[in-house]
């Protein structure tokens, strides 16, 4: 069954669906082949980005200036939606995240030192916010940065960062001053030989093998001055906020992408297994389930075809970019969860797309602001009046 194409949208043109046909095509042939061998090792490696950034699928939506296309950020959404759909993991969404911080708040010196570089790939970014004491409550972090002369001294450690192996610049979320969301700056270090950093293990995860997560730790480690982004201090959490709308959007538009593509692989799978005589979809309650999915599949493509939309016309609000997170993560869970139970023993396989597409799945409810937060935040909206 080929899902009808209720997806299409206003903000599709004729050049965005040329690019993805581009994206698409380069996905299938480079990586589709590759991403169990980067599964096994735990991680992609760096090189792989340099010709994804040569061919301007990295940082589309940058000015040619600092070494994008000058195109909308609807073309990195579509980068998202093509890897989403081939089970690429989420490193250049982090990658991207970090760019816009120094894009939108970065000095003109750190535009020109970082973004032409993380744009053709010879760079690529982690954000590290979280640390072992402290995720959700990010005004809790206390990695130090202490002035001494021209640069900063970092001291402290961080969990969880997604290429915190394999990139070579963080975004690090600091402490400068006093306790509290006021007390925190970004600062911008560049990894490689950088004495007094180290990354730790890489984390073995339930899901996301291709990704590489790790722990970090700073002693000492010595960081100019000039890399601090916007150049003052205390302005690290406004800017963290600022971004949210957007940073939200990268995981709703994968959602969509896996919800698709796990209903497509059931239906598929549903015709031709046999039971009791006849196929899997014969069954009223497979066929049931299977219209369930779909459904959800064009709710949720509604909703995140809406919110790209309103995003371009600069008309979207936070609390509309918390549910998108919030509800399509939990849809693609759901679907994904209904999807493996039709598959029986072997969706509980991991040779099986759909085990991944489960197991993958299930971080998207915590990271990039746990669910829970982000209904705390509606409901804060909500209740203000
Ligand atoms: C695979 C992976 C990749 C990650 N990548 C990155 C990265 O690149 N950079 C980075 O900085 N971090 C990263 N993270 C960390 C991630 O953002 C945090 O795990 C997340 O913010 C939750 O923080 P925590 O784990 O400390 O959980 P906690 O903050 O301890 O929260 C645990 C649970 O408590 C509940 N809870 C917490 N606060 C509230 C509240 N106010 N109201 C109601 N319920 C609440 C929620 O259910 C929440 O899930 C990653 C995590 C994973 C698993």
């Amino acid at each position: 069954m080929q899902l009808p194409r209720l997806h299409q949208h206003p903000w599709m043109d004729e050049q965005i669906e040329a690019f993805r046909d581009q994206v698409r095509r380069y996905l299938d042939a480079e990586f589709a082949p590759r991403l169990e061998g980067w599964r096994k090792q735990g991680y992609i490696p760096r090189e792989v980005w340099r010709p994804f950034g040569e061919l301007g699928f990295l940082l589309p939506e940058l000015d040619e200036e600092w070494g994008g296309a000058g195109a909308s950020l609807a073309y990195q959404l579509v980068v998202q939606d093509e890897l989403a759909k081939v089970e690429a993991p989420a490193n250049t969404a982090v990658h991207t995240i970090a760019a816009h911080y120094i894009l939108d708040y970065g000095t003109p010196e750190q535009k020109a030192r970082w973004l032409p570089k993380l744009a053709s790939g010879e760079m690529l970014a982690g954000i590290a916010m979280t640390e072992p004491g402290c995720g959700s409550d990010l005004k809790a972090v206390r990695t130090r940065a202490r002035l001494d002369g021209d640069h900063y001294v970092v001291d402290g450690a961080k969990t969880f960062i997604t290429n915190g192996f394999t990139a070579n610049l963080l975004v690090v979320v600091v402490r400068t001053g006093d306790a509290g969301a006021k007390g925190i700056s970004l600062l911008v270090m560049e990894t490689e030989n950088l004495p007094g950093f180290s990354v730790g293990r890489r984390l073995e995860k339930l899901g996301q093998h291709a990704s590489d997560t790790a722990e970090l730790s700073f002693d000492g480690v010595r960081v100019p001055r000039s890399h601090l982004v916007g150049g003052v201090e205390g302005q690290g959490f406004a800017q963290l906020m600022s971004q949210l709308t957007y940073e939200r959007l990268l995981l709703a538009v994968p959602a969509a992408a896996v919800i698709e593509r796990a209903v497509a692989l059931t239906v598929e799978y549903t015709q031709s297994r046999k039971a009791f005589g006849q196929s899997l979809a014969d069954f009223q309650n497979t066929r049931f389930k299977l219209a369930e999915c779909a459904t959800l599949a064009h709710v949720v493509r509604s909703f995140v075809n809406d919110c790209i939309q309103r995003q371009l016309d600069g008309t979207l609000d936070a609390e509309a970019a918390y549910m998108a997170k919030w509800w399509c993560t939990e849809q693609q869970c759901r679907v994904t969860d209904e999807c493996l139970q039709l598959f029986g023993g072997y969706g509980y396989m991991a040779e099986y797309p759909i085990a991944r597409l489960y197991a993958d799945s299930r971080v998207q409810k915590i990271y990039g602001g746990a669910n829970e937060i982000m209904k705390d935040l509606i409901a804060r909206k909500l209740l203000a009046g």
